[in-house]
């Protein structure tokens, strides 16, 4: 076994878990989502993963439809951690301020 991945509602709640083997490879995390979210009316409008800039660069390459109305935020940590400064794909797709639905009083 590599990981367990939960999928857990803003509430705490978890709403799904899947035993990952091998690695956590960004494909399977997308069949993982879909799997939990088995229709366009049951995916969320927002989901937060932490490798949400890797998930979405594999929606891009296979031309994946079905997060087409799914923003795909990663948490602040993320972007000191993970990308360097001149990294600016992530910042620019992923970044929790651009979601107008997720920013109040200019803080998200
Ligand atoms: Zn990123």
């Amino acid at each position: 076994m590599h990981n367990e991945q939960l999928i857990v509602w803003m509430c705490g709640i978890i709403l799904s878990r899947a035993t990952f083997f091998g690695s956590e490879a960004v494909s399977a995390v997308k069949d993982f989502i879909i799997a939990t979210f088995p229709s366009l009316a049951s995916m969320p409008e927002i989901l937060f993963y932490d490798n949400n800039c890797k998930l979405r660069l594999h929606l891009l390459a296979i031309r994946d439809k079905y997060f087409s109305n799914t923003g795909l935020p990663v948490d602040v940590f993320h972007f000191d951690a993970k990308h360097s400064g001149t990294d600016t794909s992530c910042q620019q797709h992923c970044n929790p301020v651009a979601f107008p639905d997720l920013v109040k009083d200019n803080k998200w």
